[in-house]
């Protein structure tokens, strides 16, 4: 399952034979602020592997943790409304637009 933005920057890829072979040529073309943390290593030569925030646009690499659609429970659906995907900041930014928090139980509950 692929975000909305990551079609968008390998549909790029393709239409503009852009051979991507390490994180500064990704930088480069993508320029998103976030690749600087990408763990060392980082292979985007599978430019399948990556992945982008609806929400952003930042690109994340499959180590970093996003939420889904439709993965985690009707509370994560209810705050992701209109993003299939987004990284771990732009979640925390929609749980505050819609009063949402973490109990001690690590569950997300809506708060009056
Ligand atoms: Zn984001």
């Amino acid at each position: 399952m692929k975000s909305k933005h990551i079609s968008k920057v390998i549909e790029r890829l393709k239409k503009e034979d852009i051979g991507l072979g390490s994180r500064e040529e990704v930088k480069e073309y993508f320029g998103f602020s976030n690749i600087i943390n990408f763990p060392k290593g980082f292979d985007v030569d599978d430019i399948g592997e990556l992945n982008t925030c609806d929400k952003c646009g930042n690109i994340q690499n499959p180590y970093n943790e996003m939420y889904w659609v439709g993965e985690e429970c009707q509370e994560t659906n209810d705050i992701l409304e209109g993003h299939n995907a987004v990284c771990d900041e732009c979640f925390d930014d929609l749980m505050k637009v819609k009063n949402y928090t973490w109990n001690k139980n690590n569950e997300l509950i809506k708060e009056n």
